[in-house]
């Protein structure tokens, strides 16, 4: 077992070159784009990797053709501000919900991020998973490795080169567009997207004219963009500085084993050197450009590629594998397991509370939302008959897939109301606005602002109790 020193490490850490913090791997000396063109990774993880983002593409495009009563079982329809998730109807009513979950998932992926680093990033980001799981992919079946790359980048146009770039850029803008129709269906549903394509681009040219938008925009990241999304854009990216600690599980060079590092020659003593042999595999496949041993770097989005490298090459040498693995500062230079510390503690007590809240929201949520206010402006009235009027509005939203007839009584004090029109049904999905008149005896009014409670039934069932106040003079 190789013995972790914590001073030894520091002097490791302190002769290690520095030099790289003077540049950034995705832009060479004259300041242009140093275009990144990694090996085709291979080894375990990576095949985990594809199994993951495999499954995570199933889900992507079948979602939006499952169904439950006729709807998307998915769908964020902004323009409507019409939300569906998991089969459950929410509208802008549901705002409070929305919100505690934003905050709830916010909460969940800082909690991840302290404790697993960045490994969202490279197994299930959006952008990582086309990037590299699809595009990526593509270009190496296409273009060939990371050399056959090269050359063709270097090599002067020609008919070769035009044949072989003409062919990359209409696969790549195709699949943007296959992929900019899915998030449509995603905002409108599946079945808006087959109507708008059966009625043909003349009677929605608008709308396809902003898609073809969105996949010049999609094709822009992956063909040309791509790590830069994660290195420059990405907020969550930039928060890593402030989320990692040295507990928080990473990608890590393991710098106590691996320095001082150098190649293997026949002349040099094995007790001089550590298990790095210096063969730069782990830089050859890092898809941000980046040298993982350096350290933990902004621009390492986890994706492992590095770790199948490296073990492939220890392997070879016939060394321990792990070289490179997830492991945490504090793993790397004193051998400690992971453990629990202050700021995950607090962080997991609040995800538990909002986690908490969220539920009970989620499960005291209504099928019908009532909001009654007194009508603005309005007084009361004296009717003929002496007794005491009082005007309401009534807003109802029915967040399920049938009509719902509601009938509103009352509570507390004897009186009686009159629905203005026609009898409550609040239709489908939709909103209704309705006008009651409340009258109470001159008798029963104890006080100039009374306080009442109205019950809103749904098919005999009581659904809410409602508290209004109810104005009118004292005897
Ligand atoms: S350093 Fe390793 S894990 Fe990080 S992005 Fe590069 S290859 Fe992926
Ligand atoms: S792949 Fe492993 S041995 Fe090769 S340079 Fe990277 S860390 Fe060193």
């Amino acid at each position: 077992m190789f013995k972790r020193d914590s001073d030894e490490a520091k002097e490791k850490k302190s002769r290690m070159d520095q030099t790289f913090r003077d540049s950034v791997a995705t832009i060479d000396e004259k300041g242009s784009r140093n275009y990144i063109l990694p090996k085709k990774p291979k080894g375990a993880l990576y095949q985990k990797r594809t199994i993951a983002s495999i499954v995570y593409l199933i889900i992507f495009f079948t979602l939006p053709f499952i169904k439950m009563k006729g709807e998307p079982v998915f769908m964020i329809n902004i323009l409507k501000r019409k939300f569906i998730l998991f089969g459950q109807i929410f509208g802008p009513e549901d705002f409070f919900i929305f919100m505690l979950g934003m905050l709830t998932f916010i909460v969940f992926i800082i909690l991840f991020t302290v404790v697993f680093g960045r490994v969202f990033c490279g197994w299930a980001c959006p952008q990582t998973i086309f990037m590299e799981m699809v595009f990526r992919k593509i270009e190496y079946w296409i273009d060939g490795d990371h050399n056959r790359q090269r050359q063709l980048r270097e090599m002067p146009w020609n008919a070769y080169k035009l044949k072989k770039r003409a062919v990359k850029i209409t696969v790549f803008w195709l699949l943007s567009f296959v992929i900019a129709n899915f998030f449509m269906a995603y905002l409108i549903s599946m079945d808006e997207v087959k109507r708008y394509i059966i009625e043909g681009i003349p009677s929605h040219f608008g709308t396809f004219m902003a898609l073809t938008v969105f996949a010049s925009i999609f094709f822009f990241v992956f063909y040309w963009f791509r790590e830069q999304v994660c290195i420059v854009v990405c907020p969550y990216g930039r928060l890593q500085g402030v989320l990692l600690d040295k507990d928080s599980i990473v990608v890590a060079y393991d710098y106590v084993r691996g320095e001082p590092r150098g190649k293997i020659k026949k002349t040099t003593q094995s007790s001089e050197l550590g298990d790095c042999i210096d063969c730069a595999a782990c830089v050859r496949v890092c898809p941000t450009g980046i040298d993982i041993r350096n350290g933990t770097q902004l621009e390492c989005v986890n994706c492992t590629a590095c770790i199948d490298a490296c073990d492939e090459i220890m392997t070879h040498v016939d060394r321990p594998t792990g070289l490179i693995r997830f492991a945490s500062e504090n793993n790397v230079v004193k051998g400690e397991r992971p453990k629990l510390n202050n700021r995950i503690i607090a962080y997991s007590l609040v995800l538990v509370a909002l986690v908490g809240a969220l539920v009970f929201m989620l499960a005291s949520r209504d099928d019908v939302e009532v909001t009654i206010l007194r009508t603005s402006g309005s007084v009361y009235q004296t009717m003929p008959d002496g007794r005491i009027a009082n005007i309401y509005n009534a807003r109802m939203a029915n967040k399920t897939r049938e009509d719902i007839p509601i009938v509103l009584e009352l509570e507390g004090i004897k009186g009686e109301i009159e629905v203005v029109g026609n009898d409550i049904v609040v239709e489908k999905e939709g909103y209704k606005n309705a006008t009651f008149i409340l009258r109470v005896s001159q008798d029963d009014i104890k006080q100039r602002r009374t306080p009442i409670r109205i019950h809103v039934y749904e098919k005999q069932i009581k659904i809410k109790s409602i508290a209004v106040t109810f104005i009118g003079p004292i005897k």
